[in-house]
């Protein structure tokens, strides 16, 4: 267990959790209770069993914890213990059929990858989402990568990343995605995601070398192949902060999104003061408890309506399909804002 034995019982956790703020304490107790009192103490298994899959995998519990106790990884170690012997929620048991199926997380309605170039030794891994949802995070990512003087391509045959069984506690299912990916990704030498969550799998699950796209362009092209149009008009725009990006990649992320956005001409941040908090897109609880997810997005969304932002934007296409399903204001993947106001060759 991750460290969980040094819990002082100061309930920081709980106070931090964008889940218990949502739904409050009685419905979803919070990570010292599912994390590190159950494992230690009881309850049951049985009643635990009905609140574990109702976290975010946010990790705002991991930073305000004193005693910096792995919450999140103890959170995903009682649910991997339950899996087995529990009946997942019905969205997830889709999740599930729809792995053994199409060996992707969502019902597939298109065909991705497959021009080969002979020289690309950079694959960009889109991920469920990007691939048949956000399918402009996906389009818009190649055209960046490629204004940007990267030789990508889109390997045919990828499958999930395994990110949502990881979170579901599935690792009999995830072991067989990771085997069919790693097969075509270790003959490039770099791969590029739009999607935290793939990333942090990507990295950490198959150790492989990837970055996601805000690191890349920052930190491997720079951006200096791309040209902006001038004379745009202004956009009142908030950020959200992926948790998988901020937490999970790691906090140098929030500075290369605004790295990239202080290159696009005619963006006027708004501050909203709560960029980092959680939307409720994550650790399965939007294929599990997609009202739960529907109603930490739309604290958001209200938020940057609230101080002023007419389009909201986060470098996660998962974030963006969550933030979007509330409606009230436009909502633009990272890539796509910068794509819409790209001057492509021939454009004046
Ligand atoms: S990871 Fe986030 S949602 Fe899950 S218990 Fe911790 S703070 Fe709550
Ligand atoms: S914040 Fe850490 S130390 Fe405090 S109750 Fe939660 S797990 Fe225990």
């Amino acid at each position: 267990m991750p460290g969980t034995d040094r819990c002082l019982k100061c309930s920081s956790c709980v106070r931090a959790c964008p889940v218990v703020a949502e739904i409050g304490e009685m419905t979803f107790p919070g990570p010292r209770t599912v994390a590190v009192d159950a494992p230690r103490f009881g309850p049951s298994r049985v009643a635990i069993a009905e609140v574990a899959w109702l976290c975010s995998m946010c990790e705002r519990c991991l930073e305000a914890c004193p005693s910096r106790i792995g919450l999140p990884k103890a959170m995903l170690d009682m649910r991997a213990s339950l899996f087995p012997n529990v009946r997942v929620r019905p969205g997830h048991e889709r999740l599930l059929g729809n792995i053994d199926l199409y060996g992707l997380s969502i019902e597939p309605v298109r065909k991705v990858g497959g021009e080969t170039m002979p020289k690309a030794k950079i694959a960009y891994f889109p991920g469920c989402i990007a691939s048949q949802r956000e399918v402009e995070t996906m389009e818009c990512s190649l055209g960046l990568l490629k204004a940007a003087g990267a030789e990508v391509e889109v390997p045919s045959g990828l499958v999930c990343c395994g990110s949502p069984l990881v979170k579901l506690g599935d690792e009999r299912r995830c072991e067989r995605l990771m085997d069919a990916n790693l097969k075509i990704l270790e003959r490039y030498d770099q791969v590029v995601t739009s999607c935290p969550g793939c990333t942090v799998q990507l990295v950490e699950g198959y150790g492989l070398e990837a970055l996601h796209i805000t690191e890349f362009l920052t930190e491997v092209t720079g951006t200096k192949g791309m040209r902006f149009r001038p004379g745009s008009e202004n956009i009142r725009l908030a950020v959200h902060h992926a948790c998988h990006l901020s937490r999970g990649v790691g906090p140098h992320t929030k500075e290369r999104t605004y790295e990239l956005l202080s290159e696009v001409p005619g963006i006027e941040l708004v501050s909203t003061g709560d960029e980092t908090v959680c939307c409720g897109a994550g650790g399965s609880l939007l294929s599990g408890y997609p009202d739960v997810a529907g109603r930490m997005a739309a604290r958001k969304v209200d938020s940057a309506i609230f101080c002023g932002a007419k389009i909201i934007t986060a470098a996660c296409p998962f974030c963006a399909m969550n933030l979007r399903r509330t409606g009230g204001i436009e909502v633009m993947e990272l890539t796509q804002l910068i794509s819409s106001r790209l001057r492509f060759p021939g454009q004046h």
